[in-house]
């Protein structure tokens, strides 16, 4: 039998009628099931994934799995203040967190409360905070350095305001520290980016120690920090990136620059794992669910370089990985690795023995930074990367005890040298014009013939010396877009004045 083309559309109509009817938001479940800060509703049919529950005694929840029969949903709250049978509410909103300039210089927990003690933050504005990262025709290439003031990164493994650089390595191998230098260093850069840190899972004394360093360097005043201790529940520790992420997409979409550190990813694919199992999602690979691949691509997309029609602001991202063992290809390092635009490698055995900070060189990369460096860091960093390369050949090489040739020895002192050159002290990030000067020394062999032991001392001291009797070429460093023939002279005479009085 036919079915007339009208009846179709009436059956359509119908269910159109009824589809809107039955968004209502009023509508109201009930708790089947409540335990590990997971609960599961029933009688919510048209709740959406990321909405927010209200469940009793001002417990909110979040959808996160939706199935035929109930909703599960994760807890912001004790969930021993939420019984079954219990009543819950659909809010018809998407979780998000409060924005805006009032949250500068705060410490708050990823819904956005403040945890520093130092009264409510006033701002009446919002964000979501899970949203879909700018599209291609939004953005811009990354143009513009971001300077973290430290020798080997900015030389080397140069990052650009809009990228994601990813800083990897073992415990205690100073991942935190490269991400506290870099915000420290924001202080004096001209467009000053708004640097948000955000801990996942982190001690809280170790997040307090953060807190304190960024202070005690006047860096807390262009600074916010989300916290997610160890200690609190896993679904805090897994919004934690995306709430951090929205306050810096505030400023972002006014034309601003944002410096965002996820301290550390590692920690918050553990949470997303252990909520994943408890809402009975299929594990898989090292027990972590089927989208743990999507969960930080769609946090790190969202950084960007914005085009000048959107205002040209930019967001970077620096999110740190713990490895086991040195061990990058895990599962959640890999995934990482393959998300962002190039990665800072820290290893222990460098640490261990002195060169601090612990960059691997030939291992770590910046795919897109290199077009955001200056003229000038190009023209001495080029030489840089290729002494450096030579000498981690022959060090191999040198390592067996075979007899290299004068040559061959000579670059073996330089390399020596330059790794001296390389190390950098904690809370000690240098602006660009004194990382030229010493990376120059160091390049053009007028290191060579001092001891390796000295090196770091040579560097000190040229800069007070050139500081105090040479400020206009500093001056000229800082100010000048390339080294001409005439700076070189001027750098060449002023370094070899210095080794006439250096002892
Ligand atoms: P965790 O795995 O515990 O998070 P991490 O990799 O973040 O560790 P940090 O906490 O940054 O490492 O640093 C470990 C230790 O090394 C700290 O005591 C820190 O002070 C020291 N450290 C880091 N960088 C340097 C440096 N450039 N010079 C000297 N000491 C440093
Ligand atoms: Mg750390």
């Amino acid at each position: 039998m036919a079915i007339r083309p009208e009846e179709i559309t009436a059956v359509i109509k119908k269910q159109i009628e009824g589809f809107s009817s039955s968004t209502e938001l009023r509508e109201e479940g009930s708790v089947l099931q409540v335990g590990d800060g997971i609960a599961r509703v029933y009688g919510l049919e048209n709740a959406m994934s990321g909405e927010l529950l209200e469940l009793p005694n001002g417990v909110m929840g979040m959808v996160l799995n939706l199935e035929r029969e109930n909703v599960g949903c994760v807890l912001f709250g004790s969930d021993r203040l939420v019984k079954e049978g219990d009543p819950v509410r659909r809010t018809g909103r998407i979780m998000q967190v409060p924005v805006g300039d009032a949250m500068i210089g705060r410490v708050v927990d990823p819904l956005g409360r403040p945890l520093d003690g130092r009264g409510p933050i006033k701002t009446s504005k919002f964000r979501p905070i899970d949203v879909v990262a700018p599209g291609v025709m939004a953005r811009s290439p990354v143009n513009e350095p971001l300077q973290t003031g430290i020798k080997a990164i900015d030389a080397m493994i140069p990052i650009g305001r809009g990228q994601r650089e990813l800083i990897i390595g073992d415990r205690q191998t100073g991942k935190t520290a490269i991400a506290v230098d870099a915000i420290i260093n924001q202080k004096n850069q001209p467009d000053r980016p708004i640097c948000i840190y955000v801990a996942v899972g982190q001690k809280q004394s170790t997040v307090a120690q953060v807190v304190q360093t960024l202070q005690d360097h006047g860096a807390m005043e262009y600074s916010i920090v989300v916290s997610a201790a160890a200690a609190e529940p896993a679904p805090l520790l897994y919004i934690a990136p995306y709430s951090g992420c929205s306050i810096g997409e505030e400023f972002l979409w006014q034309g601003r620059h944002v410096l965002v550190i996820y301290d550390d990813l590692s920690k918050h694919a553990q949470a997303y794992r252990q909520l994943s199992l408890l809402l009975r999602r299929p594990p898989g690979r090292e027990a972590y669910p089927g989208d743990v691949f999507y969960l930080h691509s769609r946090l790190l997309e969202r950084a960007c370089k914005l085009s000048k029609e959107n205002g040209g602001g930019s967001l970077t991202a620096l999110p740190i990985i713990e490895t086991q063992a040195n061990d990058v290809s895990a599962y959640i390092p890999t995934n990482v690795i393959s998300i962002t635009d190039g990665q800072i490698y820290l290893e222990s055995n460098l640490f261990y023995s002195g060169i601090r900070p612990a960059v691997n060189v030939g291992l770590s990369v910046s795919r897109v930074g290199g077009a955001a460096q200056t003229k000038m860091m190009k023209q001495v960093a080029g030489r840089l990367r290729l002494d450096m390369a030579q000498y981690n050949a022959l060090a191999a090489f040198a390592q067996f005890g075979s007899e290299l040739d004068a040559a061959s020895q000579r670059q073996l002192g330089r390399g020596e040298r330059l790794v001296e050159i390389l190390k950098q002290g904690q809370y000690a990030p240098l602006p660009v014009d004194q990382q030229v000067l010493s990376i120059f020394a160091g390049t053009n062999g007028f290191v060579d013939d001092v001891a390796a032991k000295d090196v770091r001392r040579f560097e000190s001291e040229l800069f007070a010396f050139a500081a105090s009797r040479h400020p206009a070429t500093i001056k000229e460093l800082a100010d000048k877009r390339a080294i001409d023939d005439a700076l070189k002279a001027r750098l060449e005479a002023l370094i070899k004045e210095f080794k006439a009085l250096f002892r």
